[in-house]
């Protein structure tokens, strides 16, 4: 390339222009680095007809299709390493040489590794002719490494990897950081900041989210681009537990297809199984759990599908899945936050699907759908008095006396705790009893003077006397809410708990539940650190009941989007979950490579997998409310992945649900539970 004088001038000013404005301005900050930058001639490294774009806030195309870095990019990365002069480097993915070039700046030695020949002779001869001398280009496969000049004290990966490669890794010095971006193959990826803090440990970091060409060799992408079979073919090159988990892993292309025969038998003949969710809003956890739910009713003669919803509003669902005409309501179902949890497309077509199923079968046969949660005060008031009103005046009002103790907190019942914690108010706890014991009397009554009840009819009794306990339950819910988040806690996963219990007794001894609540109910807690806090939850209380015959199924995620809102009451948005820390469970799936499976837990396939699974690690669990910010503090515990669940089900990659907004219902019938 010819560059005349006033070229080169021009081209000067504009590097520091450059700098100034794309660099420092963007929070740079390194006096070396920012040196640095002003320092390489990023003209001399891309073709001549670029030569004017030199100082774009771009990457640009060099040969082989491949790209120089934007200069921002070399910057934050080189600044990530926190040289501090004379240090050794290795770079991989040499390209144009820039890079290299601008390390060499900082750097006291610098190896950089390129897999294209050709790229590679023509960055040697680009250093050579700048000065840069001192660079040392191998032509090979970067995600090895260069194991015969390891340590380095720093590594710095030019092109994006599904995982993090463990050879690296492996040649950082200790106090040596390793920056590389990690995700999709064509897309975008999270740049990290692996440092090695001592021989067996590494920090992780999520630094930016970046957009870089394919890492492809050994530990990175094949050139196809077959990320499963570019980390399958290189499970000799995964840590000793991802490696494990590879193969006991069972991996799936798609929800729809995914073969979900070995797991229905190791579920054998088990009465309840209990499938959870890592959110409250990742579309993949719904569909897989209502593939697995269909199956259960379909091939296993499961009948109950109870979900952490409000029972009053599953009830209008399960009025409409079995076909059933119950009286209209005048509330709209799943209207308080967060409403995306059950109004969500993703519920709405499990529901069309088990409506039609229903269909063909009697009303014996059919699979109800039911809320065990306890936040229906007012609704669940409701329904009882109206079930009351139908058939026994005199009892309703008595019921309505009793209940408006709680009148008077209907806007807020959280209220309500506070006023009962204070001596100045009395509560309500008396009142909502009787009312609770009055009604499964009358119920005695109803039957010596009737005789047999219909099935319809035992559906409508149980509707209403769920309700009088729920109000029972959650009287006490608010008023522990103020002695303590333990207590409450309890009693909410006691209060699901018990109407799961009622359910089965009420579908007879052939009953069989699916039960749908977040991974944090129904993995058994004893299998995290809830005990150490005074907690107990729905799944622990299933193993001690049903032993064996509770299957417990996990889900997780490594990154993706999420809906979920800042806090609660706030409106959803859809937002990015941050990759999966270092030591989670969740990094040691992903590190598998494998994109979706299914992982058995309850009988490990060795010793070594078994010892693994009862080992502790961090688990993540992001609810309505999800915070990225102090993430580690607030969505992570610790867990025995083996001792919390007896199967696992992973998406390294997921997405939010899609809430349903009123328009797309407004074609259903007006017994239709989303209807309004
Ligand atoms: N640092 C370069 C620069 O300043 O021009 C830009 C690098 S470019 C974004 C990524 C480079 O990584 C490409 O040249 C590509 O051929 C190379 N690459 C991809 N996989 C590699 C591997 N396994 N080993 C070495 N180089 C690799």
């Amino acid at each position: 390339m010819v560059i005349f004088a006033k070229d080169s001038t021009k081209l000067a000013e504009r590097r520091r222009s450059m700098v100034n404005k794309q660099i420092a301005a963007r929070g740079v900050r390194s006096a070396l680095v920012l040196e640095a930058m002003r320092k390489v001639p990023r003209e001399k490294f891309i073709p001549d007809s670029l030569a004017t774009r030199a100082y774009d806030d771009a990457p640009l195309p060099i040969a082989e299709g491949q790209t120089i870095s934007q200069p921002y990019i070399v910057a934050l990365m080189t600044e990530a390493l926190e040289l501090n002069g004379g240090e050794r480097v290795l770079e991989i993915g040499t390209g144009s040489g820039y890079a290299a070039a601008v390390l060499a700046e900082i750097a006291g030695e610098v190896d950089s590794i390129e897999r294209h020949a050709s790229l590679a002779e023509a960055a040697r001869r680009t250093l050579k002719q700048t000065g840069y001398d001192k660079v040392n280009v191998i032509c090979g496969d970067g995600t090895l490494g260069r194991r015969s000049n390891a340590p380095y004290d720093g590594i710095v990966v030019a092109a994006g990897a599904p995982v993090v490669p463990e050879r690296l890794k492996q040649q950082l010095a200790v106090g040596g950081r390793l920056v590389i971006p990690v995700g999709e193959r064509k897309g975008h990826q999270a740049l990290l900041r692996v440092t090695r803090v001592a021989e067996d440990e590494y920090r992780e970091e999520h630094l930016s989210d970046v957009r870089f060409v394919p890492l492809i060799g050994e530990g990175g992408w094949t050139e196809a681009g077959d990320a499963a079979a570019a980390r399958r073919s290189t499970t000799s090159n995964l840590s000793e537990d991802a490696r494990l988990f590879a193969e006991a892993a069972e991996p799936f292309d798609d929800i729809d297809t995914a073969d979900l025969a070995p797991l229905l038998e190791r579920i054998g003949d088990a009465r309840v199984v209990l499938i959870g969710e890592a959110s409250h809003g990742t579309s993949e956890f719904y569909r897989m759990r209502a593939r697995i739910t269909q199956a259960l009713i379909a091939q296993k003669g499961f009948n109950i599908v109870a979900a952490e919803a409000d029972w009053p509003d599953a009830f209008r669902i399960n009025n409409h899945v079995r076909h059933i005409h119950g009286p209209a309501a005048d509330w709209e179902s799943f209207a308080r936050f967060p409403t995306w949890m059950w109004r969500n497309r993703e519920v709405q077509s499990f529901v069309d699907w088990l409506h039609d199923h229903n269909e063909k079968l009697t009303e014996q046969q059919r699979t109800g759908f039911y809320g065990l949660d306890l936040y229906s005060l007012y609704t669940s008031i409701d329904a009882v008095i109206e079930y009351l009103e139908s058939r026994d005046t005199e009892a309703a009002e008595i019921a309505r006396t009793q209940y408006s103790c709680l009148a008077p907190w209907q806007p807020d019942p959280a209220a309500y705790g506070r006023a009962a914690a204070s001596s100045r108010y009395r509560d309500c706890a008396d009142e909502v009893a009787a009312a609770l014991t009055e009604l499964l009397e009358q119920r005695l009554s109803l039957l010596r003077n009737h005789g047999q009840e219909s099935a319809r009819e035992q559906e409508f009794y149980l509707n209403a006397v769920q309700n009088a306990r729920l109000i029972n339950n959650a009287e006490a819910y608010y008023r522990t809410m103020y002695s303590g988040y333990s207590d409450s806690w309890n009693l909410r996963d006691s209060h699901m708990f018990e109407t799961l219990d009622e359910l089965l007794t009420h579908h007879g001894p052939k009953a069989k539940a699916v039960v749908w609540e977040h991974n944090s109910h129904i993995g058994n807690a004893k299998g995290t650190d809830m005990p150490a806090r005074g907690q107990l939850n729905v799944g622990q209380l299933c193993r001690e009941r049903f032993g064996n015959e509770a299957y417990l199924i996990g889900f997780g995620t490594h990154t993706g989007t999420v809906a979920a809102a800042d806090d609660w009451g706030d409106e959803m948005e859809i937002k990015t979950v941050r990759p999966s820390l270092a030591n989670s469970w969740e990094r040691l799936c992903h590190d598998t490579g494998i994109p979706r499976f299914v992982l058995p837990l309850r009988r490990p396939k060795s010793p070594n997998l078994s010892r693994l699974l009862r080992r502790e690690r961090l688990e993540r669990a992001i609810g309505v409310i999800y915070r990225p910010r102090t993430e580690r503090a607030s969505h992570y515990f610790n867990a025995r992945l083996g001792e919390q669940f007896d199967e696992y089900v992973w998406f390294d990659e997921s997405h939010a649900v899609t809430p349903l907004a009123t328009q797309d219902i407004a074609d259903y019938p007006d017994t239709y539970p989303f209807a309004i």
